[in-house]
């Protein structure tokens, strides 16, 4: 099969409609939105675009759908998960080259993530039998406290583009081992990702109306009546501070759980005792996995002053022979960013930057021609009170500041609204743990450059989140505690 027939093989494998109540079908106002290719700007195809109506109508298939659900073995809903787990693994060619077709990493880190987003199905199949409660005497020996443990019931979820696959299978998971329904508004931007997780569900046998998924290219209209719904009992939603906040007030109405994974602007700190060797090959996953469109990236790298420049030149002599193209192609490392405003703002902060004094390293440009490349840059000697050091770049650009101290590195750390995850690399045990004592962040990777893992607590605090994915903590999530007080 040659290249082009392979591409268009895999999109034309998606259903490109809403999946309402086990039925595949078009948007009630029969309109579509467009799917582009972010490396070249073409469309792939296009796809149904929900009104407020479906949104409605997706909601009232997940409540209908409910109480049977919370029925089903347990048994069942893990073998469910673990199928999928399955099918996600033996077909990760073709749904790693869907997903590079519509965000633009490379093929390879297309693969990786599926095979992360695999995992959370993998963690789940087991979590959903180990859902309990306990019963004990009371301290008057009178009575007995008996708690049982039950699923919150129909969920909305809404997610990024970055992580089309992952992002979704983190809440999919434990909300199907819980026993709870959902409706899955994906990404306008891969939306088809999303899709093709969807039938994969289907064909492992998720009953009818326990997934139901709207696309949309107007997620406020169509978000807000589900919000506001008081069928509805939960929300979870992946993606920025700034989307998440009004999120929150919406769901104050109907005091609705939220679960929220939003922004982040993670510290990378080398302290003078570092393992240098170990400290760049963390950085290059810390910063490029994902073209450092990650809410994991390290944003900002602070290295102790003796070290900062050799730092910020080896960096950058790693970063500059990046192949930077299409993710199709063999060998390309780093694609295009999501699309021209992702691009704009990147530009915006490194020209903010090198109008406050900061040197390029390396790199600093855009890329001439189709698609939204931006080549791999380091920043060195930033200073304070430059933009990319204080909000989330979301790109392939590194700026190197540096610290005279322990207590100086702790503070610049934490000097930000953001607290996801921080990067800390240090040969000295007790620096290690006082540090990570300092920071306040609910993720750090202490001497390694990636957090990720479905069997850890994913989450964030401060205006980075509430609530953890994955982990013994991921399934709690879409349980509610309920306590029966009995009389003997
Ligand atoms: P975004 O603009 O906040 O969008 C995220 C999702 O929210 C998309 O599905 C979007 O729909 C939808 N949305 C936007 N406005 C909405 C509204 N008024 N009502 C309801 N839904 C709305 O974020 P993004 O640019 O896609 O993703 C990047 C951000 O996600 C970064 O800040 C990153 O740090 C964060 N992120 C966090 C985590 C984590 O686990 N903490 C993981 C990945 C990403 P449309 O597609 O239609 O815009």
């Amino acid at each position: 099969m040659s290249i082009a027939t392979e591409e268009q093989t895999v999109v034309d494998s998606v259903p490109k409609e809403l999946l309402i109540g086990g039925g595949w079908r078009e948007a009630s106002g029969g309109e579509h939105f467009a799917v582009e290719d972010p490396a070249t700007g073409e469309t792939l195809c296009e796809i149904a675009d929900a009104t407020p109506d479906d949104a409605r109508a997706a909601l009232d298939a997940a409540v209908a759908a409910q109480a049977e659900w919370a029925a089903t073995a347990p048994n069942e809903r893990g073998e469910i998960l673990w199928r999928t787990f399955e099918a996600l693994r033996d077909r990760s060619d073709e749904l790693a080259l869907l997903m590079t077709l519509e965000m633009g990493k490379a093929v390879a880190e297309s693969k990786a993530e599926i095979a992360y987003a695999a995992e959370f199905f993998r963690w789940f199949s087991g979590e959903a039998l180990r859902i309990d409660g306990y019963y004990k005497t009371a301290g008057n020996a009178q009575s007995r406290v008996l708690v049982m443990r039950q699923p919150v019931g129909p969920c909305f979820f809404i997610t990024p583009w970055n992580f089309p696959t992952a992002m979704g299978t983190r809440k999919i998971g434990p909300a199907i081992a819980a026993g709870c329904t959902m409706v899955w508004k994906p990404a306008q931007l891969t939306p088809l990702s999303a899709l093709a997780l969807a039938k994969l569900l289907e064909e492992a046998g998720l009953p009818p109306g326990v997934l139901n998924v709207i696309t949309s290219s107007s997620s406020g209209s169509v978000a807000e009546p589900v919000i506001s719904d008081p069928r509805l009992r939960k929300l979870s939603f992946t993606g920025s501070t700034e989307v998440g906040r009004k999120l929150i007030a919406q769901s104050a109405e109907g005091v609705l759980r939220v679960s929220m994974e939003l922004g982040g602007n993670a510290p990378f700190l080398i302290f003078d005792d570092a393992d240098i060797d170990a400290a760049l090959e963390g950085a290059m996953i810390a910063k490029m996995r994902n073209i450092g469109e990650a809410c994991t990236s390290a944003n900002r790298f602070h290295v102790a002053a003796p070290l900062a420049d050799e730092f910020a030149e080896r960096l950058a002599e790693r970063m500059g022979e990046m192949k930077v193209g299409r993710g199709t192609e063999e060998g390309v490392e780093v694609g295009p960013l999501i699309d021209e405003n992702q691009r704009s703002k990147v530009a915006e902060l490194v020209e903010d930057a090198i109008g406050k004094g900061a040197k390029a390293v390396v790199g600093g440009n855009r890329l001439d021609g189709a698609g939204y490349f931006f080549e791999p840059t380091v920043l060195g000697g930033v200073p304070d009170d430059a933009r990319v050091l204080r909000e989330e770049i979301f790109g392939p650009v590194a700026p190197v500041a540096s610290f005279s101290s322990e207590e100086e590195a702790i503070a610049a750390a934490n000097d930000t609204e953001y607290g996801l995850v921080a990067y800390v690399f240090t040969r000295d045990l007790r620096r290690a743990l006082r540090v990570c004592e300092g920071l306040e962040t609910g993720m750090i990777g202490l001497n390694q450059g990636m957090v990720s893992n479905a069997g850890a607590p994913f989450g964030g605090v401060k205006a980075s989140g509430i609530g953890r994915e994955g982990g013994n903590e991921g399934i709690a999530e879409y349980l509610e505690t309920k306590y029966v007080a009995v009389n003997l």
